[in-house]
């Protein structure tokens, strides 16, 4: 399949369902929320009654042949508001954990858990990174043991500033069930969070996405079946052998993961942006300065124009390596990666000039883009930081183990 920019029906019915939900739902409630730093959680209700969250919708979106339906929904739900969008879009990154890991019985009892029904929603968590273990995944410190007699498996340890941490009632946890091996050493458990030894005491405040909870999450020799295990026993065996003999692996789950979820997480980049521009846009127009609307001065519309550039661009590699995950080409050059640097960078830089466009009042609450610049910085850092990205694509086209 050749790649195309050009949308379906479907897809441009998605993409205008969605715009239609952020303009009328996620828009007007964006001030309130970031203000109370919580999960919204009638607006989960609200898009889940419409069929905008919820794993029927996430199905159809994996379908997509091309690639692209996640990309247009995530550009047009964080061009609403990146807090809200990021509670919506948030167990996504859990429920592809258990698709790309788990077996089919594994994610038909696990995914739909992720999300709830439209009378009663939850939230599901990705928990990967820790405090010593965000960028460096081989540092990783929480263990699954294996007890044997029982069939359990008893996991310990502490992940850092999960999405929906301290809100889910599905985890997906990363941990080392054998040391020595380095990254090929981990494996994924699905678990319920109100098993007996979880905890996740208290909510972290954030700079941005403040509608999005993030918490850290403690586990205390918290036993789950042997069934928690994704992709079950035998798999797991069969690749810690072939890694003990230094034979090549499946990926290490979380990396498969991410591989999958970086174009997705450049789109939402891309709406904070493109929010951030159209509102600049708009308010050059009318703010009259010297007796004339600053549009009119060279400064501002030029800056505007390679605004709107780099925004394309940025959708252009984000479309691109969406396409090419969703058709099975390889990411040599790490396209994946480049999608997301590019983006997340285009997102800090627009939201920051679209500021310097308002003056003083772009300073000011009053006025969004003063939250969408705080939105924007989270997409230098997670799922992989501006650097981590670096390092993946200067290994891809060098060929090198840089570190
Ligand atoms: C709002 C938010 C939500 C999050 N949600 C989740 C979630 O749902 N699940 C989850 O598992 N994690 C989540 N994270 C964690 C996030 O993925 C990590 O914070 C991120 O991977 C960076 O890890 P770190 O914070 O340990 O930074 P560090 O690894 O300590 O990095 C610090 C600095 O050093 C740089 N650096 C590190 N290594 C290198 C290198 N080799 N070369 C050059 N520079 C380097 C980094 O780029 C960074 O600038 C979230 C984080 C935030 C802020």
């Amino acid at each position: 399949m050749a790649f195309s920019l050009a949308l379906s029906d479907e897809q441009q019915q998605l993409r205008d369902w969605a715009h239609a939900f952020s303009q009328q739902v996620i828009r007007p409630a964006a001030f309130d929320w970031d203000d109370r730093e919580e999960t919204p959680w009638p607006i989960l209700q609200e898009a889940a009654g419409i069929g905008l969250y919820g794993d029927d919708i996430l199905m159809t979106l994996l379908s997509d042949p091309t690639g692209q339906g996640f990309p247009i929904l995530a550009e047009e739900l964080f061009w609403g508001d990146a807090g809200i969008a990021l509670s919506i879009m948030g167990s996504t990154l859990a429920a592809v954990g258990i698709i790309a890991a788990g077996t089919a019985e594994q994610i038909a009892h696990w995914v739909p858990q992720c999300y709830g029904t439209d009378k009663d929603v939850k939230v599901g968590a990705f928990c990967s990174s820790e405090p010593e273990a965000g960028s460096d995944v081989a540092n990783m410190l929480t263990t699954a043991k294996y007890d044997q007699a029982s069939d359990e498996w008893l996991i310990s340890g502490q992940k850092a500033w999960v999405t929906n941490g301290g809100v889910a009632d599905v985890l997906v946890v990363q941990a080392v069930v054998e040391p020595s091996l380095g990254t090929r050493g981990q494996a994924a458990f699905a678990m319920s969070a109100d098993t007996a030894g979880i905890a996740a005491p208290r909510k972290l405040r954030k700079h941005g996405v403040r509608a999005s909870n993030t918490a850290d999450i403690f586990f205390d020799g918290v036993r789950v079946p042997g069934s928690a295990l994704l992709g079950g026993k035998d798999k797991l065996d069969e690749r810690l052998a072939r890694a003990r003999e230094g034979r090549k692996t499946s990926r290490q789950p979380a990396m498969a993961t991410f591989e999958l979820s970086r174009p997705t997480v450049g789109a939402m980049a891309v709406g904070v942006a493109r929010a951030a521009y159209e509102y600049a846009l708009d308010y050059a127009k009318e703010r009259v300065v010297f007796g004339r609307p600053i549009i009119e001065k060279q400064a501002i519309s030029f800056l505007l124009a390679d605004i709107a550039t780099e925004i394309d661009a940025a959708r252009l590699l984000v479309r691109r390596a969406a396409w090419m995950g969703a058709t099975g080409q390889k990411f040599a050059s790490a396209e994946g990666s480049m999608s997301k640097l590019k983006a997340g960078r285009v997102a800090v830089w627009a939201t920051e000039r679209a500021i310097q466009i308002l003056g003083g009042n772009g300073y000011t609450r009053e006025y969004p883009v003063e939250r969408m610049h705080r939105d924007a910085k989270v997409f230098d850092i997670f799922e992989g930081t501006e650097q981590i990205q670096q390092l993946v694509i200067a290994r891809s086209i060098t060929g090198l183990r840089l570190q």
